[in-house]
């Protein structure tokens, strides 16, 4: 083994792309360590609140915990919105990913993802958080660079490109061009959306009460952003709380329906990135009309968006290789070739 390499295994520095509904992140020289939920159970006590578990394990109890027990998705709406919990979560993904202890010294460089949209007050906060987790340096990126660098965007050229990241709580479209964003817009739209919408739709036409978590399995089972001649046949089943009977019920939604139910917030994705392409410079949507625009984010996963945001935009449309990770990808390619580094945003 030679002394890089040596060094290579020696590399703490890491990549944290804290997003709304995964926090997924990055060693460098190792890749993609983590990739789970951004939720944390908190247990009360006398008073004093102590973490009880951390993403898989926490998403597993959500909805199903006793009184004393409550789930938390620190970031829910594309901020944090529990500061005190978010840092814990932020320090148990840290010490997990570095292995916890000090067998080498020196706390870890930390490349944080932050949306696009975060004031500078939301961006100290983060980087706050990251240093009382016991990171040492900490860069910040924009998320919708990092998804670019991510997805393979040649973001270093002058030559203008569009990502548009869905996410769980956010929709971010980021313009980019000579590794910076030229122009980038955020709406609090996304996965989250229209796993309500699918609650409330079931509750509308089926007097249905469902979890949060039923909701999502429907919309990554069956869920559609358009009717297709096949979607009167496929089907989910459904289990929830019958409202009026109080007993727990099954029913059975098509695609077509679940399509439906997800038209508003697929709408308002729609036009947010009709909203970003209005505001954009003339001579960087030339290139957009050349390369396209390119999707990150678990949202883009949803069956036909793709075909929706083209039709509705006109512009060829690709989804990316491995869209959940795309973010921090990006992010771990600014510690592992310098060239990056302007990339990375000062707070
Ligand atoms: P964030 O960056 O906000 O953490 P992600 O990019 O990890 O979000 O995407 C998570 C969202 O993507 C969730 O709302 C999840 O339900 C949704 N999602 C994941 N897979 C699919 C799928 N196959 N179809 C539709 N939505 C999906
Ligand atoms: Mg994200």
């Amino acid at each position: 083994m030679g002394f890089s390499s040596i060094f290579n295994f020696a590399s703490r520095d890491i990549a944290i792309d804290l997003g709304t509904a995964n926090t997924v992140v990055y060693v460098k020289g190792r890749g993609i360590v983590i990739n789970e939920p951004s939720v944390v159970a908190m247990e009360f006590h006398n008073g004093v609140r102590k973490v009880r578990a951390v993403g898989d394990d926490a998403k597993l109890m959500m909805g199903k915990t006793p009184e004393n027990i409550k789930t938390i998705r620190p970031l829910r709406s594309g901020v944090i919105a529990d500061l005190e919990v978010a840092e814990q979560m932020i320090k148990h993904f840290i010490s997990k990913a570095t292995g916890g202890g000090s067998r080498f010294s020196g706390a870890p460089e930390v490349v944080i993802c932050v949306p696009s949209g975060a004031t500078s007050v939301e961006r100290r906060a983060i980087r706050d958080a990251v240093s009382n987790a016991g990171a040492g340096k900490v860069s910040l990126i924009d998320e919708p660079m990092a998804a670019a660098i991510g997805a393979g965007l040649k973001v270093r050229e002058p030559i203008g490109s569009m990502v548009v990241d869905i996410g769980g709580g956010t929709t971010e479209v980021g313009v980019i061009s000579l590794a910076g964003l030229a122009y980038c817009e955020s709406a609090r739209v996304g996965g989250d959306k229209m796993d309500e919408a699918i609650s409330s739709y079931v509750r509308r036409n089926y007097n249905l009460l469902i979890g949060e978590g039923t909701a999502e399995r429907v919309k990554i089972e069956v869920g559609a952003a358009q009717h297709t001649a096949e979607s009167e046949g496929i089907t989910a089943v459904v289990r929830g709380r019958d409202v009026a009977r109080g007993v727990p019920s099954e029913i059975q939604l098509t695609q077509a329906q679940v399509a439906d139910a997800v038209v508003e917030p697929v709408g308002r994705i729609v036009h947010v990135v009709r909203s970003a392409l209005e505001h954009t410079q003339p001579e960087i949507a030339a290139d957009v009309i050349d390369e396209g625009i390119t999707m990150t984010g678990g949202g883009s996963l949803l069956r036909g968006i793709a075909d929706v945001i083209a039709h509705e935009t006109g512009l060829p449309i690709r989804v990316a290789d491995d869209p959940l990770n795309c973010v921090a990808l990006g992010a771990g390619q600014t510690l592992e070739d310098a060239s990056y580094r302007g990339a990375l945003v000062s707070v």
